[in-house]
């Protein structure tokens, strides 16, 4: 995986050797407060990635000018030491890999690190990524920490803990405001609200949603996650043994209302946010929220937009859609395909949602035709688990020692700027392997990309959400012609058809439009007023200079887990994976603020888009 063509490789001593003298010399500078010392350490082309431990911020610095820079300014209040091995280095291709620990003044922090041989035969660091775990005084109660539950003794005015749930539910947003409020209770939500829960943050999550789960029970009643169950697990509270491999849209459902009682996450449903905005003097907002049908409002310091980077639906006016006299609605409103039995439907979009949506009609013999206004990537389920995935998240993994935390953290060390570098292989390995496959597809007409730059489907999602498929049956009935297919733009709508830019009339009784979700900017739009999201700009991507993803580069998700141009305003989401993950450098975020400790951000997000 991390192979450097040309690299010099060292064949006498073993990776622990020269992990443990590199971390020796990083160790010596950095207590010498020598920034120009410490970048001597790293290759000419290298990356630090930190996930707040040294910049309280998501940052990943480039170089050794970068890497001195940052630490110029951060290495004083940071007091960086103890970095060691946490486990036995490894060696990939003459690259030295560990897994390392390390504290600061403030917390104790993980990473990973990769060594490279450099041009003049001395080991330096290529890779580098720091991570906050914990803040010092502030651990987390679990394992032997872990609350007492019961209190022995007597006391005949303790009350039960039944009893104190109900006493701090009354005064949520009563009497006691919350410091953090986090608007939207998915699968975001509400791994943000366990986090802040264990790490006594007054926080609250709300949803308008009925029950929590009610995003994926809303879903077309087919869809099963598109992510195998390893890649998926919540913080805390894994999925049992017994677990599907692709959990089926409900079940997801129940267990992210399951995991949300247990987990004794605060959380309000039927609960929607109408409007908030910041008091820059009091440094907190007022949020205006309908619960239950009653009006309230709120004061929290901080403000988590956890609403969905799938949440707000892109639907194109097209000419001529008010004129439709059937049923038209967004993928996101799709039911399923039992209420058109009998009937034309017309799909556009050839991306995820087109695909589930259409292989469900015409199993249930619904005359469906999905239209293709651009290329789409798509990949065999199996192929990316088994080349994109397997390694890290499956039950090989597993059984070969791979956990949760270190998938994660191997996964989250290799920098954005290369990461392409290492996608583009596994893509031309997998186009080889699926040879006919790919070809069955474009005999039928359907066009087909493996992204810009040929690294498929990864780098497609991090770079701008869309424009891909994970296959799990369509693309045969695509390839035989089961879904009918056809290509570029809609001119118009009429009475009863959707017309083409070519002329070409599709006749139909229902249009869906999976047409995709818009940047979680308009949500602030929508919420705070276009000032506040012009402030803090696009969010999602990297700034790639690939298509929907304009440049410059930013090096890391434009305004995901870290602050914004818009004081104590956050954005959180995207998939399983990234709400597990993610969500621990956010709690340590707020909870840092929370206990007033001081938080100098790097590097601060500049905003180069605005939507
Ligand atoms: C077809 C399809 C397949 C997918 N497959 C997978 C998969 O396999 N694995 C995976 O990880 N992801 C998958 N995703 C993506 C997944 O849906 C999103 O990643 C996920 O839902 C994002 O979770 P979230 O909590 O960020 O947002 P959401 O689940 O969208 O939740 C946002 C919540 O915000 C609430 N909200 C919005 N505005 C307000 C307001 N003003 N007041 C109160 N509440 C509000 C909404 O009610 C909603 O409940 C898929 C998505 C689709 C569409």
């Amino acid at each position: 995986m991390t192979q450097i063509a040309d690299a010099p490789i060292d064949t006498v001593r073993t990776p622990a050797d020269r992990v443990e003298a590199w971390l020796g010399k990083f160790n010596e500078a950095l207590a010498a407060e020598d920034p120009h010392a410490v970048a001597a350490l790293f290759v000419d082309d290298s990356y630090w990635r930190d996930l707040v431990a040294f910049t309280w911020n998501l940052k990943t610095v480039e170089g050794r000018e970068q890497i001195a820079a940052m630490l110029t300014e951060r290495l004083a209040q940071t007091r960086p030491r103890g970095f060691v091995a946490s486990e036995e280095p490894t060696d990939s291709d003459g690259v030295a890999e560990a897994f390392i620990a390390f504290e600061t003044a403030t917390g104790r922090g993980d990473g990973q690190l990769r060594l490279r041989v450099d041009d003049d035969g001395e080991d330096r660091a290529w890779t580098l990524l720091t991570t906050l775990q914990e803040l010092k005084g502030y651990e987390e109660s679990t394992g032997v920490s872990r609350p007492m539950g019961a209190s022995h003794g007597s006391d005949p005015t303790a009350k039960s803990w039944a009893e104190r749930q109900e006493e701090e539910a009354a005064a949520l947003g009563r009497t006691v405001q919350p410091y953090v409020l986090v608007i939207g209770g998915g699968q975001g939500g509400i791994a943000l609200g366990a986090r802040l829960r264990q790490l006594g943050v007054t926080s609250l999550v709300v949803d308008k949603y009925d029950r929590p789960g009610d995003q994926w029970r809303s879903r077309y009643k087919t869809l099963c996650l598109h992510d195998p169950v390893w890649y998926d697990h919540l913080p805390y509270l894994p999925f049992p043994a017994n677990w599907p491999v692709f959990a089926p849209k409900d079940k997801v459902a129940d267990w992210l209302e399951f995991y949300t009682k247990v987990m004794e996450v605060p959380y309000w449903s039927r609960t929607e946010c109408r409007s908030a905005s910041y008091d820059e003097e009091q440094g907190r907002w007022t949020v205006e929220i309908v619960r239950d049908g009653e009006q309230m409002t709120l004061y929290p310091t901080q403000l988590v937009l956890a609403t969905g980077m799938s949440g707000k639906p892109n639907v194109p006016s097209f000419p001529g859609a008010d004129t439709f006299a059937g049923d038209q609605h967004h993928s996101s409103r799709h039911p399923g395909p039992d209420g058109f039995v009998g009937k034309k439907v017309v799909v556009i979009g050839a991306n995820n949602s087109s695909h589930d949506i259409c292989k469900a009609l015409v199993e249930n013999g619904i005359d469906t035709t999905m239209v293709q206004r651009s290329s789409t990537h798509v990949v065999k389920s199996a192929s990316l688990m088994k080349i994109g995935l397997g390694a890290l998240y499956s039950e090989e993994a597993v059984q070969g020692g791979m956990t949760t935390k270190k998938a994660d953290m191997t996964f989250a060390s290799l920098p954005y700027k290369i990461m392409h570098q290492f996608q583009i292989p596994l893509y031309d390995q997998i186009r080889e392997q699926d040879k006919d496959y790919y070809d069955r597809l474009e005999k039928a007409g359907f066009d087909l990309d493996f992204g810009d730059d040929e690294s498929g489907l990864f780098m497609k999602y991090l770079r701008r959400g869309s424009g891909y498929y994970i296959d799990v049956g369509a693309c045969d009935l695509v390839a035989d012609g089961t879904i009918k297919l056809a290509k570029g733009g809609v001119k118009e709508i009429t009475e009863n058809s959707v017309v083409l830019e070519d002329g070409t009339e599709l006749p139909a009784d229902v249009i869906v439009y999976a047409t995709g979700y818009g940047s979680m900017n308009g949500w602030a739009a929508d919420l705070m007023g276009q000032e506040v999201a012009d402030r803090v700009g696009k969010v999602w991507g990297l700034g790639s200079d690939t298509t929907k993803d304009p440049g410059p580069w930013e090096g890391e998700q434009r305004n995901m887990w870290k602050p914004t141009q818009q004081p104590n305003l956050w954005f959180h989401g995207g998939n399983l994976h990234q709400s597990r993950h993610y969500s621990l450098y956010l709690a340590l975020q707020l909870k840092a603020r929370f206990e007033g400790l001081d938080t100098p951000v790097y590097g601060l997000q500049e905003v180069h888009h605005l939507s």
